[in-house]
C-alpha cells in the first residue's frame, strides 16, 4: 500500500493540521480508515454530512443525475436548480436563491448583494458591520469580515468595507453604525469562533436596529442552517427573520454547494451583476434537493433536537464528574466542551484512538457536530470513549 501521509506531505500545500489517518470509505455515521479501522464520527466533515456518509436518499439521487445531466451552463434553465431553490424559498422566510459552491462564495455574494442594496437605496453605503469571533471564510474579502486577527494578519492589507464589533453587545453595533452602513451580518451561534450562542435578545435587537436605521440584517446560517441547531433554520428560534441568509456546509450531505437566499426587497442583482459557472450545476442541486427534502419528509430537526438534547445531558454529566471541564455549550447537534487549559489536541487524538472522530475547536475546546441522523445509540458510544478517555487525561481524573 502507498504511504498515502508521505505523498501528501511531499505534494500537498501543508495548509491543514491533519490527524495521522487516511479516511477511504462511510456509511451512515461510521467511516474506516485505510487500515480497516473504523471511526464514530462527530465531525462529519465540519457540519456537512449531514444525512451521514453515503446515504441511500443521496446516493440514489447523484446517481440517478450523473447518468442523466453532470452540467451546462446558466445560460441554460435546469430542473435540479430550480428544485432546490423552489424547497428552499418554500420553507424560509426569504424570497430568491442564489447557487454558488462554498460558504465563503456564499457570504462574499450576500456582501456583493449587501452593496448593490447600498448603492440603489442608502445612498452608496457599502460597509457590513460583523461580529469579533465571527467566520465568514477564506477569500480576501471574507477573512477582513471574519472578526478573527489570526485569519487577517497573514494577508493585510486585507479590503476595505468591514467593521469588526464585539459580539453579543448591541451598543458595539449601533456605535459603529454610520452613513455609510449597509448591512450587518452575524452568525446566529458563531461555529467556528466556538459555538458562542448569543444572549437573549440580542438578534432582536439587532434586527430592530436594522429595521430602525433602514440596514440589511445578513444572517450566515452556513453552520446553522439546515436543521444543525433543531430547526431548519437557527434563525427560527431567535424571533428573528434576517434580510438575507448565506448556506452551505450541510445542504448537500458533502456534495460542494452554497446558497444566498433573499426576500424580495434585498434581491437587488440585476442581469450580468453576479454569476457562477458551477453554482447551481445539476449534480450539486440534485445532492442538495435530496438531503433538503430528506431533512423535512422525515422529521430531522425533531430527531436533532431530541438527541442533541440527550447529548447535551451527557456532556453535562461529564462535566459534573470531571473538574477540568469548565463549559459546554451548544444547540441542536452542534455542541462544544471547554477545558481549563489546553486539552484538546490530546483529547482528539486520545479520542481518535479510541475510535471517535470529535474536532478541535481551540486549543482549550472540543466540538461535536455529528451527522444529523444519529440516535442515542451513536450518542451512547461516542460518551463512552470520550469518558474513557477523560478518565486518563494525565494529572487532571477525579473531581
Ligand atoms: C464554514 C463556514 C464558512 C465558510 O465556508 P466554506 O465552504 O469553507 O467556504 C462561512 N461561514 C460560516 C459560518 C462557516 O461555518
Amino acid at each position: 500500500m502507498s504511504n498515502w501521509q508521505e505523498l501528501e506531505h511531499k505534494y500537498y500545500m501543508p495548509t491543514f493540521d491533519r490527524l495521522p489517518i487516511t479516511l477511504v470509505r462511510g456509511q451512515g455515521a461510521t467511516v474506516w480508515d485505510d487500515n480497516g479501522h473504523q471511526y464514530l464520527d462527530f465531525v462529519a466533515g465540519w457540519a456537512v454530512n449531514s444525512l451521514g456518509h453515503c446515504h441511500p436518499a443521496v446516493v440514489g439521487a447523484v446517481t440517478e443525475q450523473v447518468k442523466a445531466l453532470i452540467h451546462v451552463s446558466n445560460s441554460f434553465y435546469t430542473i435540479p436548480q430550480i428544485k432546490l431553490a423552489e424547497l428552499l424559498v418554500n420553507n424560509s422566510c426569504l424570497d430568491r436563491v442564489f447557487l454558488c459552491n462554498s460558504g465563503t462564495e456564499a457570504t462574499e455574494g450576500a456582501v456583493k448583494l449587501a452593496r448593490r442594496y447600498g448603492h440603489l437605496h442608502l445612498n452608496g453605503a457599502y460597509e457590513v458591520i460583523t461580529a469579533t469571533g465571527s467566520f465568514h471564510g477564506r477569500t480576501l474579502a471574507m477573512v477582513s469580515a471574519s472578526g478573527q486577527p489570526k485569519f487577517q494578519k497573514p494577508y493585510i492589507p486585507l479590503p476595505s468595507g468591514f467593521i469588526n464589533v464585539e459580539f453579543n453587545n448591541i451598543e458595539a453595533i449601533k456605535a459603529a453604525t454610520g452613513s455609510r452602513t449597509c448591512a450587518v451580518m452575524l452568525e446566529p451561534i458563531q461555529g467556528e469562533g466556538g459555538v458562542n450562542i448569543p444572549g437573549d435578545g440580542y438578534l432582536k435587537a439587532v434586527l430592530e436596529w436594522c429595521r430602525q436605521k433602514g440596514l440589511l440584517l445578513i444572517l450566515d446560517e452556513i453552520q446553522t442552517g439546515i436543521a444543525r441547531t433543531g430547526t431548519l433554520f437557527a434563525y427560527q428560534q431567535y424571533g428573528v427573520e434576517p434580510d438575507i441568509m448565506t448556506l452551505a456546509k450541510g445542504m448537500a450531505s458533502g456534495v460542494p454547494i452554497g446558497a444566498i437566499l433573499a426576500k424580495e426587497r434585498a434581491s437587488v442583482f440585476a442581469r450580468g451583476e453576479h454569476g457562477s459557472t458551477f453554482g447551481g450545476n445539476p449534480l450539486a442541486c440534485a445532492a442538495g434537493y435530496a438531503t433538503v427534502k430528506f431533512i423535512l419528509d422525515n422529521n430531522i430537526t425533531q430527531n436533532v433536537k431530541e438527541v442533541g438534547q440527550y447529548l447535551t445531558d451527557g456532556l453535562d454529566k461529564l462535566k459534573r464528574e470531571y473538574r477540568f471541564i469548565t463549559g459546554v455549550r451548544g444547540l441542536g447537534l452542534l455542541q462544544a466542551m471547554e477545558f481549563d487549559s489546553d486539552l484538546a489536541q490530546s483529547v482528539v487524538t486520545a479520542c481518535l484512538d479510541s475510535g471517535l472522530l470529535v474536532n478541535k475547536l481551540k486549543p482549550s475546546a472540543i466540538r461535536f457536530m455529528p451527522p444529523l441522523i444519529i440516535g442515542r445509540k451513536e450518542v451512547d458510544e461516542a460518551l463512552g470513549i470520550l469518558d474513557g478517555v477523560l478518565s486518563t487525561t494525565p494529572g487532571k481524573a477525579g473531581g
